[in-house]
């Protein structure tokens, strides 16, 4: 049985047989292969995150971030969040019987996240700010109120986040040639490349892989080379102006001869789109992987072998289908009525 990335990946982790291990049984996410890339052409590789306990990919980092909490004694954890740090925080909080706060963008959270973290009851607080305000602010706190900061500055996060690219190795035998990662705050790129950087210095790997950061358009700070004031992306979970993680991105894309590139909203949206056909879904930011590599398609110079990392679940923001999706009136409950719908014309 999967024990958990903490017993998994102990030996690299910040971890001694004294720290008190707050898992939900996280990580050992499916690896799932393609259909949309051409066939004998590409091989494309689907890391569906979805599959840990809160739906993201923030409960590798979370577990052992909590844990190592606990170690010291915290009284609380504190974080500012999109979304899915608050979801994946107020979890192993509950799960480690300690008190959790979220600061959240007013506004600014998908439905789907912000019920988890009602339903593990953590204190959340909106503020009427941006999410990098929000995380000025939660340092502060946590500071002042002697709380945990679980954010992804916290280096256990990190840490805890880069079995994700262990596991890659693991399952394929060796590092594939790229690897697209949708970047926010730009703590999960930087943990990649630490990963991978790992297990080529203990000789797991023969090569590491490049690096493919996907941003939105209308949040692309690493893009451009500059903060962004007002970010805006359809894509809440990075929706970030001022990546904390800037300079392990920086390094992350310069050390793997990568890049970043930005995607539209359109192109995000048409990914999960594309990728829900064929039963597999994502909330919108989780999609800019795949609409990145769509993009180098179209450019011509897409990797022959690449891992899509999908970031989060689908339902975790469930407005972006339901305002597209138009349910018919009511038939009456005969196969006369429904007949004409199952023709799948
Ligand atoms: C947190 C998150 C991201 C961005 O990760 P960073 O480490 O902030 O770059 C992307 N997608 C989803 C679903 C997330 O929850």
């Amino acid at each position: 049985m999967w024990r958990g990335v903490i017993e998994e990946y102990r030996a690299h982790l910040p971890v001694t047989v004294r720290t008190p291990v707050v898992t939900l049984l996280e990580g050992g996410t499916p690896l799932i292969t393609a259909r949309f890339a051409a066939p004998g052409r590409r091989q494309v590789w689907l890391k569906c995150e979805a599959g840990n306990p809160t739906g993201s990919f923030k409960d590798r980092g979370m577990t052992v971030a909590v844990s190592k909490a606990v170690e010291a004694g915290a009284r609380g954890v504190i974080c500012a969040s999109t979304g899915n740090t608050a979801a994946s925080a107020s979890a192993y909080a509950a799960r480690a019987g300690i008190p959790c706060a979220v600061i959240i963008p007013a506004g600014g959270v998908a439905l789907g996240k912000l019920v988890q973290g009602a339903a593990h009851a953590a204190v959340i607080i909106p503020v009427e700010a941006g999410f990098d305000a929000a995380l000025d602010l939660a340092r502060k706190a946590a500071e002042r109120f002697k709380l945990a900061l679980v954010n992804s500055v916290n280096p256990h996060r990190l840490a805890g986040q880069k079995t994700a690219a262990f596991e890659i190795c693991d399952v394929l035998g060796r590092a594939p040639e790229a690897v697209a990662i949708p970047v926010g705050n730009a703590g999960n790129i930087t943990a990649y490349w630490k990963g991978f950087t790992e297990y080529h210095a203990a000789r797991r790997i023969a090569a590491r892989p490049r690096l493919i950061g996907v941003q939105a358009e209308g949040a692309s700070p690493l893009v451009q080379g500059r903060p962004v004031e007002d970010p805006q992306t359809i894509a809440s979970a990075i929706r970030i102006g001022r990546p904390a993680s800037w300079e392990g991105a920086v390094r992350a894309i310069e050390e793997s001869g990568g890049e970043f590139l930005s995607v539209t909203d359109e192109e995000i949206l048409a990914a999960q789109t594309l990728l829900g056909r064929e039963g597999i879904f994502v909330e919108p930011a989780s999609a800019a992987s795949v609409a990145g590599v769509l993009k180098l398609e179209r450019e011509g110079r897409a990797p022959t072998e690449v891992v899509c990392i999908l970031t989060g679940h689908g339902l975790k923001d469930p407005a972006v289908i339901e305002n597209r999706m138009r349910l018919p009136a009511p038939v009456k409950p005969t196969l006369e009525a429904i007949g004409p719908r199952l023709t799948f014309q």
